[in-house]
């Protein structure tokens, strides 16, 4: 069996993360001194304040915030020095279902502005950090995992998936109000909507997490959410799984993450596919390959062979002199390609098996065989002597 395509995605994840001293530029043995010196250079150079709309120094300004992050810490330091980027679990989600930040590459990173603008609002001396943001905020993404039969795989199918995931409170509304009761400033942020916090070497200022930003909270909470304005519950989410998904692929369903706050919208939900693998066929893309063995006797004689399809058994002639590792292309009979209505093949290789555990009838026999066999019978081998001689220079 070949091993099967499609990598896991947190692994290629691993695999692509940069060393976090060399994104600091520093050596391994740098002091905290050298460290912060170098983070702070590094980080005013790449601030988004001086490289506006360019992602590549967006990225590497989150690269060298995530760096120092972990270096700055001696405890994160010590276990990212013993054990590198798995030490301190690095862009590594949890293989299960999972909430809370996630956000797969292909629909963009994470919100730039969330993670750093009222950070560096501060620490560049901007005015108070008090950038307007909108109080409705999105609610996350969601992952889930389901594994597919191969034939499913192959012909599509409709998955019940069961989710639970925060959604809105069918009491409040989502104001986290109870009904009736008006509001009051939030006494967290004294109606800032922000708090700050001391950080490393400067202020983080971060939307107050009671009042969500807003600055004021419910009079009364409601007693369905706590005031939360969402619940968490289980829902059972259809999902039609279209025909030729492959290890890996991976579904986008719209809207079923998790609820937004004051209005957000809501996440979506991304379901990974797995797909088990088949005791015959083996998956290149659209095209299906499996690997016949047959006896020397009926590859030399020519013979119609059973092979198995995913719509069942269909019969296939063997023409006399089939060698070992012929391959027979059945038109037709792969696996549709979810992009479009193309369809693959199925590739059938023949094994020419070679007889073992002889008994005496049976080696006087092909040894009568051979004794009457001619050239003609084995070209191959014919030519391959002739050249070994040429090498060699021999003389029969
Ligand atoms: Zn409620
Ligand atoms: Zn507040």
């Amino acid at each position: 069996m070949k091993k099967r395509k499609g990598a896991d995605p947190t692994k290629e994840n691993m695999a692509t993360k940069k060393d976090y001293y060399d994104l600091l530029g520093v050596p391994k043995g740098a002091s905290a001194d050298e460290l912060k010196k170098a983070y702070r250079n590094m980080a005013k150079k790449y601030h988004p304040d001086t490289n506006p709309n360019n992602k590549e120094s967006e990225e590497k300004f989150k690269e060298i915030n995530e760096a120092y992050e972990v270096l700055s810490d001696p405890q994160k330091k010590a276990a990212y020095d013993q054990f590198g980027h798995a030490g301190v679990g690095a862009g590594a989600p949890p293989g299960g279902g999972f909430r809370g930040g996630f956000r797969p590459q292909d629909v963009g990173g994470a919100d730039f502005d969330d993670m750093f603008g009222d950070v560096f609002n501060n620490f560049f001396g901007g005015q108070g950090g008090g950038r307007a943001r909108s109080q409705a905020q999105e609610g996350d993404d969601l992952r889930h995992d389901v594994t597919l039969s191969f034939e499913e795989a192959a012909f599509g199918v409709s998955k019940e998936v069961k989710i639970r995931k925060l959604t809105t409170c069918e009491t409040c509304h989502g104001s986290g109000a109870k009904a009736g009761s008006g509001k009051v400033t939030c006494n967290t942020c004294h109606g800032a909507g922000q708090v700050r916090t001391s950080q490393g070497f400067f202020t983080v200022a971060r939307t107050c997490p009671r009042c969500g930003g807003k600055g004021e909270i419910p009079g009364t909470p409601c007693t369905t959410c706590r005031g939360q304005g969402r619940v968490e519950r289980e829902k059972t989410i259809s999902v039609k799984i279209p025909a030729g998904v492959d290890e890996g692929s991976r579904l986008r369903v719209r809207g079923e993450g998790e609820a937004g706050l004051n209005g957000g919208p809501s996440g979506d939900l991304y379901v990974f596919l797995h797909v088990e693998p088949h005791e015959f066929f083996n998956r290149e893309g659209g095209d299906l390959h499996c690997e016949i063995p047959i006896s020397f006797v009926k590859a030399s004689l020519g013979t119609e062979l059973e092979v198995p399809t995913l719509e069942g058994a269909v019969n296939m002639k063997i023409p006399a002199g089939t060698q070992s590792g012929k391959v027979f292309r059945l038109k037709g009979k792969g696996l549709k390609n979810p992009g479009d209505s193309s369809v693959g093949d199925l590739l059938v290789t023949i094994l020419v098996e070679t007889p073992t555990d002889l008994n005496a009838k049976q080696k006087k026999m092909l040894e009568e065989f051979e004794a009457a066999s001619t050239e003609a019978n084995t070209p191959a081998i014919g030519k391959f002597m002739f050249k070994m001689k040429q090498l060699f220079n021999r003389k029969k």
